[in-house]
Order: C-alpha cells, then structure tokens, then sequence
C-alpha cells in the first residue's frame, strides 16, 4: 500500500513539474531573430548632431548612425540592412525592452544605475560634461552657475549628475536638444549642461555661444541590448564587432569623419 501511495506521488509531481516546464517562457534569442528577419532595428537619435540628425536631405544621419551600418555590415554582410527608430533619453530604454528595437545606439552612456535594466557593450566613445554659455557671458566655471538656471535634457546623466555638480543652481529641464538650445538662446537660462561631443553639434550651427573648458564627468558611449541572456549571443558578437572595428581603424576614421574640435 505504502509504494502504491509512494508510486502514485512520483507520478503526480512528474506531471506537475512538467506542467511548469510548458508555462515557462520561451525566450528567443534576439541575435537569431536579427538573422531570421535580415534586418537590424535600431534606436537612434534625431536631433542629436552630430551621432544621429537628420541632414538637409532629410535622411537620418551621424556617427551612431554609421556605426549602426557598420553592425549591420558585420552581423548581416549589408550596411543598407538596417531600420532606424528615433529614441530621445527618456523613451529608449522602454523601446529597447518593449521589443520595438534590437539596440540603443544613441550616445548613451554606460552608468550602473543603467546596467541595471540593459546590457551595455564595450565603450566605442568617450565624451566628458561640459557647461556651453553665451560668448559674452560672465561664467566661467561651475561656481558661477550659484543661483543661475541650467538647462539640461531629461532623462540624461546630465539631469542626474547636475544637483550633484552645481546643487545651489535653478534646473530646467527639455525633452530635446533643439528645445534645450532654443531656451538657451531665447535667454531662458544661463548655461546648458551636456556632453562635450553634443555641445560641439550644438555650436556647429551657432557661433554666438562657447563651451568652457572643463570637463566634469567620463561619458563612455556603448550599444545598449535587452536586459537578459536572449541578447548574450548578440553582444558577443557586437563586441567582436567593435574591436574589429578599432583594430582595423574604423572607429578612429568615424571620430574623423564625425568629430571636429
Ligand atoms: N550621454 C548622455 C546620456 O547618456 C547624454 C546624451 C544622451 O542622453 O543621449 O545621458
């Protein structure tokens, strides 16, 4: 009687346990569902000059966007196999993890507060914060900014690093970089905090304004994937990417080609 209930019990736990293996999800691999579809999906920006705009032929363009064709080159032999998805700071993150998009490739530094909820490939850039200001304006370091309005990006490490660098300041915060720069021209605020790389793009097309020259952070720039092991087969091969690229001297002709200071 005793093995009966003890047979019986083996049984009913083999059926359950394998009840639960159905209802788990299957994952699929996102390096397999690129190959699958022969394509790429990625979240660029579009106001960012000069890693992702759109030019004057009104065609998405910029070092994260050649770069984007320079992954697609290697992961599917063809730049051109490649769909860009505009991304802004605050929405690329739930792009990235709803699904919409396979990366990030939009001057995202890495941070740990972001390692939390995406994987982060090896760094292709550093840019470092700087403050831009009016050419005839008064400041010239951070201890000038006392009781003066910033104006950042939301969403960036700007917004975040700012109470820490400049606490006793006045914070205004825009959704995008031609927003932030049109309130620092139109005199809403007194200087505008971001990445050295994106001030340059900012003053390319204005001269009345400079950046000052020190820097208050390290910015490295890496390609964002999902949170999970559905993307480590992906990042692999984005990372053997990009140190092909700098071995071969790629990434040194994008900084060329992209970056003029
Ligand atoms: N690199 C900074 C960041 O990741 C600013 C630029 C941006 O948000 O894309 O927050």
């Amino acid at each position: 009687m005793k093995n009966i209930f003890i047979c019986l019990l083996m049984i009913i736990t083999g059926l359950l346990l394998s009840g639960c293996g159905n209802e788990q999800k299957q994952v699929v691999d996102i390096y397999d569902k690129i190959k699958a579809r022969d394509k790429l999906i990625v979240g660029v920006k579009y106001d960012t000059k000069p890693f992702g705009f759109i030019d004057k032929n009104q065609e998405v363009t910029g070092f994260d966007v050649d770069l984007a064709r320079m992954i697609a080159k290697y992961i599917l032999n063809d730049p051109n196999k490649v769909e860009f998805v505009q991304v802004t700071p605050q929405n690329r993150i739930l792009a990235l993890n709803s699904g919409q998009i396979d990366m990030i490739i939009a001057t995202m530094t890495v941070t740990e507060q972001r390692k939390q909820v995406v994987e982060f490939s090896r760094p292709y850039y550093v840019a470092g914060q700087a403050i831009m200001v009016n050419k005839d304006s008064l400041i010239k370091n951070i201890n000038d900014l006392r009781n003066k309005k910033i104006i950042i990006v939301l969403g960036t490490t700007a917004d975040r690093n700012i109470k820490n660098i400049a606490p006793e300041s006045m914070i205004q915060g825009y959704r995008t970089y031609n927003d932030a720069f049109a309130a620092l021209k139109n005199n809403r605020g007194d200087a505008l905090i971001t990445d050295d790389s994106i001030l340059l793009g900012l003053i390319s097309d204005d001269s009345n304004f400079k950046i000052l020259s020190k820097r208050y952070t390290k910015e490295p720039y890496a390609i964002a994937l999902k949170k999970g092991p559905e993307s480590h087969k992906l990042l692999f091969y984005i990372d053997n990417a990009l140190n092909s690229f700098e071995q071969s001297g790629e990434l040194n002709n994008l900084k060329r080609k992209w970056i003029k200071n």
